[in-house]
């Protein structure tokens, strides 16, 4: 059979997305892989696909490596609808079920085979995947997530490691390792760690062009993102994230205080709550989970409408990876992110304080150097962040700055300022201030600390007296940002001092420019998504009738097989149906993502309800 018809047949697809092809192709014929492809790139099916030619041409099983427990048992239930057999071995089972699991592995039953990284390597089931091996059953490994082999990533995870066994012990076998995010560095790292050098490298563009990217300006960070999700995004699911456990619970709390159904996720909480809230975010409609980075990874919901950073991330690839997870299903999706002066103080901390050489920390340091530089341009976010991924492209028409061009001012006067007063403060007093006496002085404010400390008479106090507060906050984050102050931090006080790099801005050799305080301006962007609707925007008033039967009847579905609604079917498979408005099971055929499994399995059900009928669910 060939890939084609497993595309088509098995998961109801008319062809393939972007290097899936000659991915799969390279794959079944036996060749190592290293895939990089953006979140909703469409990974998956570029081993599903191999494994299941492989295994039908007498090749045996594929293990798919993830750290992914608790989403296995989803992937797996996916894989089941679509007629495929596939099992999942974790810490979720109780030992009759993981032997019986391992029993039909043995008896070549099993697909695909999902299992965690620190369970592939245990003695026992290197001991079954040798038996399969000795018998010329064992077809592939896929490494997803891989990324997590390198402490570069974001996500670095050192069972990952252990998996050079896999290349040792079963040298013939073919391995593909797939990531969605890897900068130069990681992917290097990714090729070393796991002995790839010479598999065949699939790069796909990074570009999601569905996802609109837009950073603002911190202010009150709780009523910006409830004025956002309530302007932009009522009642549509998405994640937002924070930094830490405690900012999770009152956001959390917040936002269920003005009637939005929000759940809070951190590592902190009941393995059980967390678990109760994900599948609730994956069960439920328009659910909006606030969260620590512990949450995301490998959530594949395709209906995510937007993605919130309420603190900055670590680094570009994390801000990538996190904003990916918005509209999976190729539709309008937003970006958003509220950033501010502390955050650039906070991480800057961070990286001092860990206790990793200096050398990583240097790293660490050009990388959040990277996000700061997009967080503060004035041109196209996408062209950024696509170039630091090698990718080069143009102005993107989607992002903030492309749809409402920032003004910019020329801030070398303010910076050079502020700087001269942070160098007198220090010379006159042979200590250090921190960032608000210092803006005081230049503002030209007489507080208490200015008078006691007879700072009224430093050179430079109220040089600056035509500049607001948020202009100076913006050019200390800026002059923090280039590297221009440095923050120190000392017993929970935060002191500013020059740098090397101070001197060319105060003698006005680096200009600085701002872009102009978004507040002072009226929002000019439209939402324009016509282009990129939501499945069902354009359907008409009958067919929508249909669209939402086709839902409450695919809910109860999901419901009865304790699965997330999307893996019955998208809301496009369905929006499609509804537009058909079929009679007969032949007019269901060629229908996006209706496979042959699952035609056999509701196109009966499906018809029922086009027609009117009432209808029940087995759970079967
Ligand atoms: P990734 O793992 O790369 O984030 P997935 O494998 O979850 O992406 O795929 C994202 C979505 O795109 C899924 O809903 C999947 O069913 C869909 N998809 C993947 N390949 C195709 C294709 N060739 N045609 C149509 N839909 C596809
Ligand atoms: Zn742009």
């Amino acid at each position: 059979m060939s890939i084609e018809s497993i595309l088509q047949e098995v998961f109801g697809y008319p062809s393939f997305r972007g290097p899936q092809h000659d991915i799969i192709r390279h794959v079944v014929a036996g060749g190592d892989a290293l895939v990089l492809m953006p979140t909703g790139g469409g990974k998956s099916l570029c081993y599903q696909i191999p494994a299941i030619a492989r295994q039908r041409a007498g090749q045996g099983i594929t293990v798919v490596v993830s750290p992914l427990i608790a989403l296995m048992h989803d992937q797996v239930g996916a894989l089941h609808e679509a007629g495929v057999s596939a099992a999942f071995l974790n810490s979720t089972l109780n030992s009759e079920e993981a032997y019986q699991t391992e029993q039909r592995l043995l008896r070549g039953e099993i697909t695909l085979l999902y299992a965690a990284p620190e369970r592939v390597t245990t003695a026992r089931f290197l001991a079954q995947l040798d038996a399969l091996h000795e018998r010329g059953q064992l077809s592939l490994f896929a490494i997803d997530e891989a990324h997590c082999v390198s402490q570069w990533g974001h996500d670095f995870r050192p069972e990952y490691r252990a998996l050079t066994v896999l290349h040792e012990r079963y040298a013939g076998v073919p391995r593909m390792a797939l990531t969605a995010t890897a900068d130069a560095l990681t992917r290097a790292d990714i090729v070393e760690r796991l002995q790839l050098e010479a598999a065949g490298q699939f790069v796909s563009s990074f570009d999601r062009p569905n996802i609109r990217y837009t950073i603002v300006e911190k202010k009150d960070a709780s009523t910006q993102l409830l004025r956002f999700i309530e302007r932009e995004h009522a009642g549509e699911a998405g994640v937002v994230y924070c930094q830490s456990r405690k900012r999770v619970e009152e956001i959390a709390d917040m936002l269920a205080q003005a009637g939005i159904h929000a759940l809070p996720y951190h590592a902190g909480l009941d393995f059980k709550v967390r678990q109760a809230n994900q599948n609730e975010f994956l069960r439920g409609e328009g659910v909006v989970m606030v969260a620590t980075i512990a949450f995301g990874m490998g959530i594949d919901k395709p209906d995510v409408r937007f993605v919130a950073h309420l603190d900055m991330p670590k680094n570009i690839e994390g801000y990538y990876q996190e904003t990916g997870r918005a509209g999976r299903d190729g539709m309008a999706a937003d970006a958003w992110m509220c950033y501010g002066l502390q955050d650039v103080v906070n991480q800057r901390r961070m990286i001092d304080e860990s206790p990793a050489e200096e050398d990583f920390k240097q790293v660490m340091r050009g990388k959040l150097d990277a996000l700061l530089g997009l967080a503060e341009a004035t041109d196209c976010r996408r062209v950024r962040l696509l170039r630091y991924f090698g990718e080069e492209s143009t102005d993107c028409h989607n992002c903030d700055n492309c749809l409402q061009p920032p003004d910019v001012w020329d801030a070398t006067d303010a910076a050079r300022k502020l700087l001269s007063t942070v160098y007198r403060l220090h010379q006159t007093s042979g200590v250090s201030f921190g960032a608000g006496h210092t803006m005081d002085i230049v503002r030209g404010k007489l507080t208490d600390k200015v008078t006691q400390r007879g700072h009224q008479s430093v050179s430079t106090f109220g040089l600056g007296a035509d500049y607001t507060e948020a202009q100076l906050r913006a050019v200390m984050r800026q002059l923090i940002a280039i590297g221009a102050l440095h923050v120190h931090n000392n017993e929970g006080f935060s002191t500013l001092h020059l740098t090397a790099d101070s001197r060319p801005v105060l003698r006005g050799e680096v200009p600085v420019r701002l872009r102009q305080s978004s507040s002072q301006r009226p929002d000019k962007r439209s939402r324009n998504r016509t282009a990129l609707a939501p499945a069902a925007a354009s359907l008409g008033q009958d067919a929508m009738v249909r669209f939402i039967n086709l839902k409450s009847w695919r809910a109860e579905v999901a419901k009865a097989h304790n699965l997330p609604a999307y893996v019955i079917f998208h809301d496009a498979t369905l929006a499609a149906i509804a537009e058909r408005s079929p009679q007969s099971l032949a007019d269901l055929q060629h229908i996006s993502g209706l496979g042959t499994r699952k035609l056999e399995a509701y196109g009966e059900a499906v018809l029922a309800v086009i027609m009117g009928e009432s209808h029940t669910v087995s759970a079967e």
